[in-house]
């Protein structure tokens, strides 16, 4: 048999697809032949216009993933307008940013729950439907700080290893239910997220001297992978952590 990178007859949630990362990962998702829904709290006007564009359809569900409240709502949505989810990515996230010593509860919280809480119980919810049908992808977005434990960003470290665990719990309990769950590590990626550090004239230098491929990445390097990762093409890998980050794990 072929190996087959194609999501024809495929349906395929992104969440915090406005901008960045996940308006890639959408786009590509639909180049690849899924229909797509955009969950996020955000009018993605841009990113539904560049998936409509491709020919596939389409469906936005406004929701604040900041709590697990519209978990439920979010998966009866896309699979009304879809027909089903076989396909998910759970992409949406925030940092913050502070000295360790002085680091807020409502800093840690926030963090811990749109990167990492919503991320499990949207992934849940997303399951019993793959299960049933018994297969299924769900892709989520981690960080270097799945690996590393960064400065100043205690809460982002923490969720986002926490993003690797769950990762691989998910995978092992799901694999003999005939759904693949892996995630993507980016590097540095030029989006708004990064736009601070990109303008630090200093920082940005440093931070291309340590990065082996020498440039930014680009939001298309992550959804090449996250392409990859939801085709049949990735069918036997699973609870893997892939760093798509021009080496910087490397040096
Ligand atoms: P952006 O800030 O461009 O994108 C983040 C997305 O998450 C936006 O669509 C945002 O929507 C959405 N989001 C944030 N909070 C919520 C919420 N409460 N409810 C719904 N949606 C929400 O950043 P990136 O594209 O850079 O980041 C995407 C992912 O990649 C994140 O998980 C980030 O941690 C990760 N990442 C990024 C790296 C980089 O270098 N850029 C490196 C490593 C990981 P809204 O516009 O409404 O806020």
């Amino acid at each position: 048999m072929a190996i087959s990178f194609s999501l024809e007859g495929k349906s395929a949630l992104v969440t915090g697809a406005n901008t960045g990362i996940g308006q890639a990962i959408a786009v590509a998702l639909a180049e690849a032949g899924a229909d797509v829904a955009l969950a996020g709290r955000s009018e993605p006007a841009e990113t539904i216009a560049l998936v409509e564009a491709t020919g596939r359809k389409c469906v936005n569900i406004r929701a604040d993933l900041s709590s697990i409240e519209p978990v439920g709502r979010v998966i009866d949505e896309a699979a009304a307008g879809l027909g089903k989810v076989d396909i998910l990515v759970n992409n949406a996230g925030i940092i913050r940013r502070d000295d360790l010593l002085q680091f807020s509860e409502d800093d840690w919280d926030a963090v811990i729950d749109t990167n990492l809480k919503t991320l499990f119980f949207l992934s849940q919810a997303a399951a019993r439907g793959m299960v049933e049908r018994g297969t299924g992808k769900i892709v989520n977005i981690a960080s270097l700080l799945t690996f590393q434990g960064g400065i100043r960003v205690p809460s982002y470290a923490a969720a986002k290893s926490g993003v690797g665990g769950v990762t691989k719990a998910m995978a092992n309990e799901l694999a003999p239910r005939g759904v693949q769950v892996n995630a993507i590590a980016p590097g540095y990626i030029a989006t708004n997220n990064t736009a601070a550090l990109q303008g630090d004239e200093t920082r940005n230098r440093q931070i291309l001297e340590r990065i082996p491929t020498g440039r930014w990445g680009d939001p298309k390097d992550i959804a090449g992978a996250a392409v990859f990762l939801a085709s049949p093409a990735s069918d036997y890998v699973t609870g893997h952590v892939l760093a798509v980050d021009g080496g910087w794990l490397a040096r």
